[in-house]
């Protein structure tokens, strides 16, 4: 299978996502192609099987493109579509591969606030291994303090954060710019 129609299998575009970009709503093979052909030309596959986003990036280091007149992150964009949905506002994509500009919808799971607190709830201490990945983020509060402590923009990043406390940078950055945990 080539590259193109590797990327093209792996996405499953959809009424509601074409919907979602405020695209039209006839709902032909030609509009899928169409849609698909942007976000994929891309989409670079490296030796890890990461899929980097080589298009506009923002600020935090995630991926962003116009898919049909609408802004949108990259990485969520490839996990709805790899779904067939546009995901929720409660829904994060977060990567299980540490690499913030990967498009691969399998390195991509999708974390809500619920399973982080249940995760929370259920988390044994003795279980974690500095820098390996943990599933979504199952932080205690002194953790939480802890990393808006250490947290020093270029010096201290969001990414180290992550990957010492082995949670998604998502979260992180929602806990530093207090999107999460807005609490404590
Ligand atoms: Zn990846």
């Amino acid at each position: 299978m080539n590259t193109k129609s590797k990327l093209m299998s792996a996405f499953n575009i959809t009424p509601s996502m074409i919907v979602f970009a405020g695209g039209r709503s006839c709902f032909t093979p030609r509009t899928q192609a169409e849609c698909l052909s942007g976000f994929i030309t891309k989409i670079k596959i490296l030796k890890s099987d990461c899929w980097e986003w080589t298009g506009a990036r923002q600020r935090f280091g995630h991926g962003m493109l116009k898919f049909m007149g609408k802004m949108v992150l990259a990485h969520r964009l490839s996990k709805g579509l790899s779904i067939g949905r546009p995901l929720a506002k409660s829904e994060f994509a977060c990567h299980n591969c540490d690499n913030p500009w990967c498009v691969n919808p399998a390195h991509i799971y999708i974390g809500t606030h619920q399973t982080n607190a249940r995760d929370r709830q259920s988390r044994n201490r003795t279980d974690r291994t500095p820098g390996e990945f943990r599933g979504t983020a199952r932080l205690t509060r002194a953790e939480v303090l802890e990393i808006r402590a250490k947290f020093i923009p270029r010096k201290y990043s969001l990414r180290k954060l992550a990957v010492e406390y082995g949670v998604c940078f998502t979260q992180i950055k929602n806990i530093i710019y207090r999107r999460q945990w807005t609490h404590i």
